[in-house]
């Protein structure tokens, strides 16, 4: 995309605003898929919850998607996406047994993540296809928020549980049909991740009747200039070799499953938000934009950098800023840094604003939750309305109707 359209588009729909370019997530889609192109049975499934617009939904089902989901609303939103349950794989950590119930009841792959639930759902359904998340205990991952693999980590069972995870199972008779591992976002190295790939083939050994191995995520995008990324066609090159051999071996073509939510979204994002001013201190230059950690938290919630370019003055002289919103805290978007010359009213505009940028919005401050739009064939197409004040008071009750039926 360039900075005309993004202008264009803000001026158009307004700002904030959400843009998210659809020809940069079907080309990471297929940079996936061909990487591991020599495996016979792949499948990619988005995580949604790092962009969970329907219309995002439904154009990575045109592109032969399935969804993997963490909450019974995520599911529903991806059923009524269209998605057949058959594709939906749900991956919840620590949720309630009955949840777990209900979306098995709605025909979508269940994934259990620890023994405790695993020893009460085998008992009460034991013909149930089921998968299970191991942790490897790998270090993977950016920072400690974001790296789910380690030994202290939360999520799946131990790998050191197995032996008391293969006694569940044959006590109870239950069918695992699938072994998965995620060991977080921001994988660095592939050694890390052939690594602990190696763990998931030792522990699906111990299953009869598996029909995939599900490998997670975690495959890092450059967030600026020169950043490090994940490599990807090494990564396949390397893992699919491994993983035909693996299949050989265990006498089955099992399929392989991917389920990123970052590779294929990040980049296609971008999140535009006017100046409403620029503000001097004795230390710094401020610019105070049209927005905050309402719209936009992953710089505050875990130091993210997002770059951030002032399109409205691309060629504008360098000079350092620190961009802050309007939120009554501290909201930081980015210190110290380097950026054209910043005028009120400028436009600036956030890189990598499609994974969890939008599906972490709130309306802390009172706020409205921006717009979405998704650029598709040289156009913008609207695929979700900015709140309005309706929105705010949707769901709530005011003291007189509580006064009044007392
Ligand atoms: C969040 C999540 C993903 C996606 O991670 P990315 O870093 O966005 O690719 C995949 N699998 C599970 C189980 C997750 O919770």
């Amino acid at each position: 995309m360039q900075s005309k359209d993004l202008l264009q588009l803000a001026e158009q729909f307004g700002n904030p605003l959400y843009v998210y370019d659809a020809e940069k997530i079907q080309s990471q889609y297929d940079r996936l898929t061909n990487a591991f192109s020599k495996v016979k049975n792949l499948r990619i499934n988005y995580a949604m919850k790092a962009l969970s617009n329907i219309a995002i939904l439904q154009l990575l089902k045109e592109k032969g998607s399935g969804l993997d989901t963490v909450s019974i609303q995520e599911v529903m939103l991806g059923l009524h996406a269209g998605y057949e349950p058959s594709r939906i794989f749900y991956t919840p950590n620590g949720v309630s047994l009955e949840e777990i119930e209900e979306v098995n009841a709605l025909g979508v792959q269940i994934n259990i993540d620890n023994l405790s639930i695993l020893e009460q759902f085998g008992t009460k359904h034991p013909n149930v296809p089921v998968c299970i998340r191991i942790n490897p205990h790998v270090m993977a991952g950016g920072n400690a928020n974001i790296s789910v693999g380690h030994i202290d980590s939360k999520f799946g069972i131990s790998v050191h549980q197995l032996p008391h995870l293969v006694r569940i199972v044959e006590n109870t008779k239950m069918n695992i049909v699938g072994i998965h591992m995620h060991t977080g976002s921001d994988i660095l190295d592939i050694e890390v991740f052939l690594y602990a790939a190696e763990i998931l083939f030792d522990a699906a050994k111990n299953f009869k009747n598996l029909e995939f191995l599900d490998f997670g995520s975690g495959f890092k995008v450059p967030y600026k200039k020169d950043d490090i990324e994940t490599d990807i066609e090494e990564l396949g090159k390397k893992l699919s070799k491994r993983f035909n051999a693996f299949c050989e071996e265990y006498g089955k073509e099992l399929t392989l499953i991917f389920e990123p939510g970052k590779f294929l979204v990040s980049e296609a994002g971008f999140f535009l938000a006017k100046v409403n001013v620029v503000k001097q201190t004795t230390s710094t230059v401020f610019a105070g934009i049209d927005s905050g950690f309402n719209h936009l938290i992953r710089p505050m919630f875990y130091g993210s950098e997002h770059y951030i370019e002032n399109i409205s003055n691309p060629k504008g002289k360098e000079r350092f800023y620190s961009v802050v919103g309007y939120i009554c805290e501290t909201d930081t978007f980015a210190n110290n840094r380097r950026i054209a010359e910043i005028n009120e009213g400028d436009i600036l505009c956030f890189r990598n604003a499609g994974a969890y940028c939008f599906s972490m919005a709130s309306n802390y401050n009172s706020r409205y939750k921006p717009a979405e739009v998704l650029w598709m064939h040289g156009k913008g197409h609207l695929i979700r309305a900015q709140e309005t004040f309706e929105d705010l008071l949707k769901n709530q009750i005011p003291l007189p109707e509580i006064v009044a039926v007392q």
